[in-house]
């Protein structure tokens, strides 16, 4: 399976031209990319000048509202849906920290994306590693975001493993082992087939997010065995961007 490589500009660039610049770019290094699937999530603003643009890239969104009408804001599933994205993030932890998504919320995000047919990529992770996190936060934060979810919509999850202490925008952050990290991709991929089956757990992808660059993506799919990553600050920079997408290229 191909691995997959998401792109979160998260508030960045400030400007439509630099939108524009870095988006050819990402299709260029692409194109020449047979076996990694690549998705882009910029800010809304820039959804409808990079579709005419993008053509092996994916767009995807950083966020949904589940509902459409009185949500001053808001943009939702359904919108999304109708303008032509595939791919949507929900629970990132920046959303989860700064805006105080719950659980419950991202239950409902989730639920309407994958109705909808969404490519939904849930972010999960604990902001602190210690004995216990993971099954206790992880484990919670995954049961109730799959809350009312169907073993039929299973094949539109990615699962997006993000520590928190690992992300770029935290204070001190550091990227995980790809050992660890594989563990948690175990207890993930374990957690789901208690809810669904095994069967239907290998048919979600699980990706790992957190610092991700060109010096260590290739452990993250190799020894982490992960199925992508999800990548913030790297993947703003085009020769980071072609570096990592280089080297995920070549791992079966
Ligand atoms: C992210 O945006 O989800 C992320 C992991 O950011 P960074 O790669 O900058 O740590």
């Amino acid at each position: 399976m191909s691995k997959l490589i998401v792109a979160n500009w998260k508030a960045n660039p400030l400007l439509q031209k630099e939108a524009l610049d870095l988006a050819r770019k990402t299709e260029a290094l692409t194109a020449a990319c047979k076996k990694t699937e690549v998705v882009v999530a910029p800010p809304f603003i820039f959804l409808p000048d990079l579709k005419p643009i993008l053509r092996k890239v994916k767009l995807g969104a950083q966020d949904a509202f589940w509902l459409e009408g009185p949500h001053t804001g808001e943009i939702s599933v359904l919108q999304l849906k109708k303008f032509g994205i595939e791919f949507v993030i929900i629970g990132h932890s920046e959303r989860r920290i700064q805006l105080g998504e719950t659980d419950e919320i991202v239950n409902e995000k989730v639920k309407a994306a994958l109705a909808k047919g969404l490519k939904t990529i849930l972010c999960v992770g604990e902001t602190i590693r210690e004995e216990g996190a993971i099954p206790e936060i992880v484990g919670v934060q995954l049961k109730t975001a799959l809350r009312g979810v169907l073993k039929s919509q299973l094949k539109n999850l990615i699962v997006a493993y993000e520590p928190i202490w690992a992300v770029s925008s935290n204070p001190g952050a550091k990227a995980d082992t790809p050992s660890d990290a594989h563990q948690a991709l175990l207890f993930l991929k374990k957690k789901l087939s208690i809810l669904y089956g095994v069967k239907e757990a290998e048919m979600v992808r699980i990706i790992y997010g957190g610092s991700v660059n060109s010096r260590n993506v290739e452990a993250y799919l190799r020894e982490g065995k992960m199925q992508g990553v999800l990548v913030g600050q790297a993947c703003l920079d085009p020769e980071e961007l072609a570096k990592m997408l280089k080297i995920a290229n070549r791992i079966p």
